[in-house]
């Protein structure tokens, strides 16, 4: 691992690093000091200074790199995988990985909250919800949701939450895939419900129950007719959840049609690679009535200011930022590239051509099961899609044994029963190897094959009738689609997105190469280890690092965001107080300044949220937190902390905050979403912390993918490692805490992206990153101080890795308000800074180190001319909405509109600050009316002849 690289063209580290030395010696004097050294000092408290430095080692160049992460690739073996269980093997269309998943227009998009410069993506969502609705049969279905596991977890606290009679019972399918089981008995524990698992048809006892959920086909492939069973639930009063493969769907009857109320699910299937576990699209459906129930990001229709259609983000407040402490989940980053990777493999194929795909697996499926019944071999389910269930006593590890010596893995159900799940890119010879493993010599040809679904089952609903599924079917089609789409929406690709506590730093090219090779991309999470190795040595590896620059001791790659990792943490201590009989502790002091997902996890984890209160500096109210510690001194669980806090200021007295928690019995939560501001300088396990989660896409260079993936692994200290989450594939179901994740190693895949970054910047990279970081937005607050008010400083009046500027005075002043500034900052090429967090009516901006100093000096241009613009109206010049701030973003329906007559010209609206015509960005809709999207709540794609008003 000792790779030397002397020469700055193989140092990678530099080129991540927006400014030139030469640059950043003109930044430091612009901000008043005369080393990078010195302002450090003057920013982060000397008392939590890491003494050592990393011992991460010297950075590798990209080639060195591309070369390791191949040796490590070579360590993994892909066999087929016929195990099934929620994950199978799919086709990317090529067209759609180099277009989408390899498109930096795509994956470096952050989140479409700013709905202006999000047109593309939002269509793109819009038409999955589409998919999923049509497909389930149901009314409405959000933007995606974490995993197949998680969602039905999500559909359980769904029915919950919808029936207000505190009821407590929820029955399980004892066939769901068994992890999803294992999620909702995690979820459903700390928070007092009783799962009931059983037969849907034996031991469904409906009263008392607040629903129930079924699994559609089965984890061992029956198709059972659920009518029955979902018609008792609801006669009892509940709600029912089927837990269905969208695949399946397109021949079989939806669950919507069945009766249910909920379905939740995988869009794994729909191209997105197994991954050895991840990332893919998990989703969730409802009926209309249950929208305003819905977790996740919901898209809708709305208009803009001239009236024509726009798409938006809708009914916000159900969300945890929003409802926080009220919140029943705390899903923020969930898989919007997978998502819309999903969505355009329907797009690509449409009805017609996903109904042919699952007919040929169910074909495939039909000659596999004559073959064993020929062999003699009794299948467990009577009927099915593409998965059988061979009963075969006694012989099951030699039956999976002699498939992998053919290169196959099949699902080992139990000593006695083998699960074997075909799927789009099995082969004949494949089927034929199978047929060898269970002692037969058939050729494929040799059978007919049939139909193997219940009469009663046959799907005669039409679906994905809407044009945009009719249309692109042909590669130039589609290409040029997806160009349309990418062309609306403005991403890292072409402009800084200095959103405050997202980190929008480069996704280097190199360390995202690897996700897509079939050695990382086309393992099964429930494959045997030893065909993982590679990925062993590379979790070692990288767990090794985070621990290293944490000052931690264990790790958990399981929570697949950032709020999973806060609510894994908290499971990890609250069972640690029970383990010591402490299990009343249970309160959680969170700051008011918190991410909404803190208190909403907390909620999750059984927790009682205790808000204390931060100070007119920003800084927690240590007198507040001091008096709510001894208050509660019994009960005291935890307290939940963003350091640098999300003011952006590095407090002086985190130490002292951890001992007053430590002191009254709690667990110090750190949440590393800031971690982009110590990397390097300072460890939180050495300050006093007992766990956080890394938010790797943030700070270790997973691309936001326009609001997912992410990864949330948590680090721990030592005594909380017991209580790390568990998995039934890793232990069998005896972990003191469960599984918070569908796979072990949550979305394995993208690991690999922030191993390169780290092992690409080596130590000195990575403090020199942290460095930069501090530097660009102490510049940035520097350069603008004399123009808006700076909110957060501390004593020496540095901000730590980013910056809130405070515009409310001009809401008095001349009533411009924080959304005229950031719709304004579209005109000027800029993606807004964080509206409204922490502080409501403020702007956060966050540059990270990977901006130049050339791009910050254009933002910094755009703030400035954009307080001019403010002046105006402050002088009486015009009136705020008369003026370019009020109707930005302008479009080229403004630069061509015949009857002008606005108090500014054309140009003055259309291209400020003297931008040029060549590189003009425009956003393709003027500004998104929030309230009507509200007030009319439409989320699958309108009929066409919308599209063509305006
Ligand atoms: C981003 C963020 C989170 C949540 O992370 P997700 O991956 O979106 O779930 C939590 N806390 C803070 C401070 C954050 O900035």
């Amino acid at each position: 691992m000792a790779f030397k690289s002397f020469d700055s063209h193989t140092d990678f580290a530099r080129r991540h690093i927006g400014p030139s030395p030469e640059d950043i010696q003109e930044m430091l004097e612009a901000v008043g000091v005369s080393s990078l050294e010195e302002l450090i000092q003057q920013t982060l408290p000397a008392a939590i200074r890491q003494e050592a430095p990393l011992s991460i080692g010297e950075g590798m160049s990209e080639a060195e790199l591309l070369a390791h992460m191949r040796e490590l690739a070579n360590k993994n073996r892909v066999c087929v995988s016929l195990i099934g269980q929620g994950y199978y093997g799919t086709h990317l269309p090529p067209v759609i990985q180099r277009n989408i998943l390899e498109n930096p227009a795509w994956y470096t998009a952050y989140t479409p909250y700013q709905p202006e410069i999000s047109q593309g993506r939002l269509e793109a969502l819009l038409n999955f919800q589409t998919m999923v609705a049509d497909l389930t049969g149901l009314d409405i279905a959000n933007a995606s949701l974490l995993d197949e596991a998680t969602a039905a977890a999500e559909g359980m606290a769904l029915a919950h939450r919808s029936l207000k009679e505190g009821r407590n019972r929820f029955f399980a399918d004892r066939n769901l895939h068994p992890q999803t089981l294992a999620v909702l008995q995690t979820r459903a524990e700390p928070l007092g419900w009783e799962l009931v698992v059983g037969d849907p048809e034996a031991d469904l006892e409906p009263e008392g129950l607040f629903g129930a959920i079924f699994q559609y086909p089965d984890t061992l492939g029956e198709v059972r007719d659920l009518r029955g069973p979902i018609e008792r639930v609801k006669k009892a009063g509940g709600l029912v959840v089927v837990a269905a493969d969208l695949l399946a769907l397109t021949l079989l009857t939806p669950p919507g049609e069945l009766g249910a109320d909920i379905a939740v699910g995988s869009a794994q299937r729909f191209g997105v690679p197994m991954g050895y576990g991840g990332p893919h699209a998990g989703y969730i459906a409802a009926r209309d009535a249950l929208k305003r129930g819905l977790p996740g990001r919901l898209v809708g229709v709305s208009v803009d200011a001239r009236g024509n259609r726009a798409l938006r983000l809708t009914l916000q407040t159900r969300e945890q930022h929003i409802r926080r402490e009220k919140a029943t989940s705390n899903i923020c980053t969930a898989q919007v590239l997978l998502a819309v990777v999903a969505s355009m493999y329907a797009v690509y194929y449409g009805p017609k051509g996903l109904k042919a795909i699952a007919e040929e697996v169910h074909r495939k499926a039909s000659v596999l099961a004559q073959g064993l019944e020929r062999l003699g071999f009794r299948r467990v389910n009577k009927y099915f899609f593409d998965t059988l269930t061979v009963e075969a006593p006694g012989q099951a590890d030699q039956i999976v044994r002699r498939a992998l010596e053919q290169g196959i893995n099949l699902r080992r159900v139990d000593a006695d029963r083998v699960g074997i799940a075909l799927d789009e890119t099995t082969t004949p010879e494949v089927v034929e190897a199978v047929f060898r493993a269970f002692g037969g010599e058939f050729r494929y040809e040799a059978f007919e094959p049939r139909e193997h679904l219940p009469l009663g089952l046959r799907r005669t609903s039409a679906y994905l009738t809407h044009p945009v599924f009719n249309r692109y079917h042909s590669e130039t089609e589609l290409l040029r689609y997806m160009r349309r789409l990418a062309d609306r929406d403005l991403a890292l690709d072409r402009a800084m997105i200095p959103l405050g506590s997202c980190t929008m730093k480069l996704n280097p090219t190199a360390a995202l190469m690897p996700i897509t090779w079939p050695e990382f991309a086309h393992l099964h999470p429930f494959a045997p280890a030893e065909q993982a190795e590679g990925y062993r040595e590379l979790m070692e590896r990288l767990g090794r690092w985070l621990c290293e620059i944490t000052g931690y001791d264990a790790v958990s790659f399981q929570p697949n965001s950032g709020a999973q990792g806060e609510y894994a943490g908290l499971l990890a201590i609250r069972a640690y107080h029970r383990s010591r009989g402490e299990g009343q502790r249970r309160v959680c002091l969170i700051p008011s300044s918190a991410h909404g997902t803190n208190p909403a996890s907390a909620r999750m984890a059984g927790m009682e949220v205790v808000v204390v209160a931060c100070d007119e500096r920003g800084y927690v109210d240590l007198a507040d937190l001091e008096a709510k510690a001894r208050k509660y001194a019994d009960t005291l669980a935890a307290v939940m902390v963003t350091y640098p806090s999300t003011h952006g200021v590095f407090e002086e007295g985190i130490r002292e905050l951890c001992e007053i928690v430590h002191r009254y019995g709690g667990q110090v939560y750190l949440d590393g979403a800031n971690l982009n501001a110590q990397v390097g300088l300072a460890r939180p396990g050495d300050y006093g912390a007992d766990v956080s989660h890394l938010n790797l896409h943030k700070t270790f260079a997973i691309p936001h993918g326009g609001g997912g993936p992410g990864m949330g692994p948590i680090v721990v200290k030592a005594h909380l490692a017991p209580f790390l989450p568990g998995h039934p594939v890793l232990d069998g179901g005896t972990a003191p805490v469960g599984p918070v994740s569908a796979a072990p190693f949550g979305s394995a895949s993208i690991l690999p992206i922030s191993y390169a970054y780290i092992a690409m910047m080596g130590s000195e990279g990575l403090r020199r990153a942290t460095e930069v970081a501090i530097l660009n937005a102490n510049y940035i607050a520097a350069r603008l101080e004399p123009y808006y008010r700076v909110l957060y400083k501390n004593a020496k009046g540095r901000v730590a890795h980013e910056c809130i500027l405070d515009p409310r005075p001009f809401k008095q002043s001349c009533d411009i308000t924080a959304e005229d500034i950031a719709k304004r900052l579209i005109d000027y090429g800029f993606h807004a800074p964080t509206m409204s967090f922490p502080v409501a009516g403020t702007l956060m901006v966050e540059p990270t180190e990977s901006e130049s100093k050339r791009e910050l000096d254009r933002f910094i241009a755009a703030m400035v001319a954009i307080r001019e613009e403010i002046a105006r109206v402050e002088r009486g010049e015009l009136k705020a909405e008369e003026s370019p701030l009020r109707h930005a973003p302008h479009t080229v329906l403004d630069l061509a509109d015949e009857h002008w007559n606005r108090k500014y010209t054309r140009t003055e609206g259309c291209f400020p600050g003297g931008q040029s015509a060549l590189d003009k960005y425009f956003s393709p809709v003027n500004r998104v009316d929030n309230v009507y999207g509200d007030r009319h709540v439409v989320c699958t794609c309108p009929p066409v002849e919308e599209y063509s008003r305006g």
